[in-house]
């Protein structure tokens, strides 16, 4: 699809909604309650109380404290603070797990509202998964958060770039040096030619100690003079 048609599905896709919430009003993805005219996915009271991250990106501290020992990203950006007592944390079950591909790219788009003008880097690449995780789940939300984020900051998306090689890498119960170590290599650069010498903005639906998006990194900087900053929807506190 040209990249210059993507507003033009965005609308589209947009006034089908519009039209099928008239008839499937469906439920708020925090609290449940049914949506009224107007709302997409989240209802208002739900909007008004959204645990938004400080900033529209996040400090020197957050990224150190996550990349601190390897490759450093020049910015953090996240939407919403991940926090597992919050009914907020439903936003991410739905976005990996529930197929609301839709849901993924309207948060992508509210995240990259917040960011716009403050972000340099020149294309996204979502974090992949497994092409056969892929397959079974039907879409890599990374992905469809990206989507939601490209038309708002009008950058292109390189979702070919990079492929994961190793799949079921459980993090449970493992310190962040464990954590990275155990994915260490689980990426492969297929097409270093879609990034060398550009700012690569990474898109992954959750943070938590960096090191799935540090293991991204270190595979992308061997295309040559890539720079990096890191968007996900939200941070682990
Ligand atoms: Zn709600």
């Amino acid at each position: 699809m040209k990249f210059s048609a993507f507003p033009v599905v965005r609308r589209l896709q947009e006034g089908v909604d519009a039209v099928l919430s008239l008839f499937f009003p469906g439920v708020c993805s925090v609290c449940g309650h049914t949506l009224v005219q107007g709302e997409r996915f989240i209802c208002t009271a739900c909007l008004a109380d959204f645990p938004f991250t400080d900033a529209d990106f996040d400090g020197e501290q957050a990224v150190n404290e996550r990349f601190g020992s390897g490759i450093c990203p020049e910015a953090l950006h996240t939407l919403f603070y991940y926090n597992r007592d919050s009914d907020y944390r439903k936003l991410i079950y739905s976005v990996k797990y529930y197929s609301n591909r839709r849901l993924g790219a309207y948060l992508g788009s509210m995240l990259a509202e917040r960011m716009k003008g403050n972000c340099t880097a020149d294309c996204l690449v979502p974090v992949p998964l497994h092409p056969r995780r892929e397959r079974d789940r039907g879409f890599n939300q990374a992905l469809e958060i990206a989507r939601g984020m490209a038309p708002v900051l009008g950058m292109e998306i390189c979702s070919d770039a990079l492929v994961r090689v190793r799949d079921n890498v459980s993090q449970t119960g493992k310190s962040t040096a464990e954590r990275h170590e155990n994915v260490r290599n689980i990426f492969v650069l297929r097409r270093p030619e879609r990034v060398a010498g550009r700012h690569v903005l990474l898109v992954d639906d959750v943070v938590t100690t960096g090191a799935t998006v540090s293991s991204c990194m270190e595979a992308l900087a061997a295309a040559g003079d890539v720079r990096f900053s890191v968007a996900c929807l939200a941070r682990v506190v």
